[in-house]
């Protein structure tokens, strides 16, 4: 399985190649959009027959580079079989056709990575219609790390975008490695993880006992939600319907930073673990949680856990660490003591078992219920193992819960 993470990297004042660069962002939309027509014309998505009808003429039209050529052929065939295929599904979508400001894609012929001794550590050299042109390249401190274990052989190189934002113009560069995710057995050390309102996420290291636990408050992204929920209630009697737009896309920003921030914290405390699996609940639990509370509770929709999740989870695998899906049911009714389940058992915040008298936070006693789980799947495996003498010892949780999703990969920015 592979991963891919995409770094974005800033040219640094490139005012003496601004012209070869924005020349090649022009040359390449009016290709982009040459290339559709040329789809239309023959109707035909196949690559190598585009090619052969069009390359030698479009070479000599454009003087890109060719491989941005064959890029541009790619990238329009995608977006072309995108807005097919949304059209089947009977989705609303209007043929491509690409701005001025739709990035140039290169790749490993077009552009690279050149390390250096000075001031500034990395250069971008990208191909222009005028031959290579050389920029500093400016990044956070982690991005530079992804270069640097390009440069080690850790990372691949994918492809790369130029594009132009306001008057700066960036690289969005994408890095590969290869994962090697392990199928956790009994023997690793289980980190389960509840989200909820209260907390947006609790999580427990269960060894012999649970221990490590972790609380990320779920008050600052109910209260940015709030915020943003009475401001547009403002805007709305005035009917602003474009800044009602641009405070929902400003919401999901902040909903993403919280999200990417708790999901660092998670991984971070299980890299401290030897051989540690997470336990994430499926997501239908969520949702039911979401329903049964006040108004603005529901506002925190289920799309930002089940982007939570993905984030959990793809950091997770690109750490090399497995990630399990569980049933959430009864989770936050169970005591994780002596397993009595019982409504009754949750008062508010905490967590009071009517049998043997246990109390802790409701949410800390999910999550180390959650953390159980795993124990049941190890059983499933010794099961799998024994074949068929061993089933009517029925895992108490069914195997194909135990799921393993694939790496999404989020290599090429959108346009
Ligand atoms: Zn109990």
């Amino acid at each position: 399985m592979q991963a891919v993470k995409t770094v974005k990297l800033k040219l640094f004042k490139p005012t003496r190649v601004k012209r070869q660069l924005l020349f090649l962002l022009q040359e390449n939309q009016q290709l982009l959009n040459n290339y559709i027509g040329l789809i239309e014309k023959h109707s035909t998505t196949n690559k190598s027959l585009l090619h052969s009808l069009s390359y030698s003429r479009l070479r000599s039209d454009y003087k890109l580079p060719s491989a941005i050529v064959q890029s541009a052929r790619d990238k329009a065939v995608e977006a072309y079989k995108s807005y097919k295929a949304k059209k089947r599904r009977g989705e609303k979508s209007s043929k491509p056709c690409f701005s001025d400001r739709v990035p140039v894609r290169l790749d490993k012929r077009t552009f690279s990575v050149i390390e250096t001794d000075n001031r500034f550590r990395y250069f971008a050299s990208i191909a222009t219609v005028e031959g290579r042109v050389f920029v500093p390249l400016l990044g956070q401190r982690y991005q530079y790390k992804y270069l640097a274990r390009l440069f080690k052989g850790e990372l691949q190189q994918g492809t790369a975008e130029l594009l132009l934002k306001g008057n700066e113009f960036y690289i969005y560069l994408a890095v590969k490695k290869e994962l090697s995710v392990p199928r956790p057995d009994a023997s690793f050390t289980p980190i389960g993880i509840d989200l909820g309102l209260n907390n947006l996420l609790t999580s427990v290291i269960l060894r012999d006992k649970p221990s490590g636990a972790k609380f990320f408050s779920g008050k600052p992204a109910l209260k940015m939600r709030k915020h943003f929920s009475t401001f547009r209630t403002s805007l709305g009697k005035a009917k602003l319907l474009w800044r009602i737009k641009k405070s929902k896309e400003k919401e999901s920003r902040c909903m993403r930073d919280i999200n990417h921030k708790a999901s660092t914290a998670i991984i971070k405390q299980a890299l401290t673990v030897e051989n540690p699996v997470i336990i994430l609940e499926r997501l239908r639990g969520i949702r039911r949680k979401a329903k049964s509370g006040k108004k603005l509770n529901r506002m925190l929709h289920s799309w930002a856990f089940a982007q939570l999740q993905s984030f959990i989870e793809y950091k997770a695998n690109w750490n090399g660490i497995p990630v399990v899906y569980v049933n959430p049911e009864f989770t936050s009714q169970r005591c994780s003591v002596c397993g009595y389940t019982d409504k009754a058992n949750r008062k508010g915040n905490s967590f009071v078992c009517s049998k043997c008298g246990y109390q802790l936070n409701a949410d800390l006693n999910a999550a180390i219920n959650i953390a159980k789980q795993h124990k049941n799947f190890a059983f499933g495996y010794m099961l799998d193992a024994l074949g068929d003498v061993a089933t009517p010892l029925t895992p108490a949780v069914n195997k194909k819960e135990h799921k393993m999703v694939s790496v999404v990969d989020r290599g090429s920015p959108c346009f």
